[in-house]
């Protein structure tokens, strides 16, 4: 479904997360007060402006009401981040995504209506923390602070056997999701099917769970 996204903000963040909305076949109108910024996204975005994201009037004009998602990617100015987030709130955009630049600004964020606080670097070093930390694990996405998917290369020691001789759940309490073979997927496996050493497993469970998983397997 084709969505509508209004962008505040077009420095690192803004900017690539517009390229890849738009990418993805959605409309966005992208706004900075800087015009440089906004001349470059011109002739990426649906349609790029010159806005103060701070000044009710302007947001109103511009049909904020009409967007479904709103994001706020302002990091450094956290008075403006937390003024145009509230004023997207006012305006009743369903859905608005707010960026934090720490704890403290995402609970501001998050008291004045957003209703999603994303903190991108906080996340991305947890994420490389862990592809870091070990040889097997490809990618981690954190579903709730207490469960992750995580992508895992099947390591030798799991070559030839099904999914019923490793018995991951019943031993470890996590449940592979996918095997990915090459350019092939297998979702929803069955329990005779197997795996072989390079297969990309995904794997759905707690922290604990797959830290275990991967520490005897790695
Ligand atoms: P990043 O870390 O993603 O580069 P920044 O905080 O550096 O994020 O960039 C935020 C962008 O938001 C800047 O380009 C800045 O001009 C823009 N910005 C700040 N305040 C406003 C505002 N009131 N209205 C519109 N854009 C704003």
């Amino acid at each position: 479904m084709r969505k509508q996204f209004m962008v505040i903000g077009l420095g690192r963040f803004g900017s690539s997360l517009t390229k890849t909305l738009i990418e993805n076949g959605h409309e966005v109108l992208a706004l900075d007060k800087n015009e440089q910024l906004v001349q470059d996204m011109a002739s990426i975005a649906t349609h790029a402006l010159v806005a103060d994201c701070t000044d009710e009037s302007v947001l109103r004009e511009l049909g904020a009401s009409n967007f479904t998602h709103g994001i706020v990617a302002i990091g450094d100015d956290i008075q403006a981040s937390i003024l145009a987030t509230l004023l997207l709130k006012e305006l009743q955009v369903p859905k608005v995504t707010a960026k934090a630049r720490n704890e403290m600004h995402g609970k501001v964020l998050s008291k004045i209506g957003a209703d999603h606080v994303i903190y991108p670097e906080r996340d991305m070093g947890i994420r490389l923390g862990n592809q870091l930390s070990s040889d097997n694990l490809i990618d981690y996405i954190e579903l709730s602070p207490d469960y992750n998917l995580a992508e895992m290369l099947a390591p030798p020691a799991m070559n030839g056997l099904s999914l019923k001789e490793l018995d991951i759940r019943a031993r470890y309490g996590c449940t592979i999701m996918a095997i990915k073979t090459g350019d092939k997927i297998n979702v929803s496996p069955r329990a005779e099917d197997a795996i072989r050493t390079g297969d990309v497993l995904l794997i759905i469970g707690s922290n604990d769970d797959i830290r275990e998983l991967e520490n005897d397997y790695g």
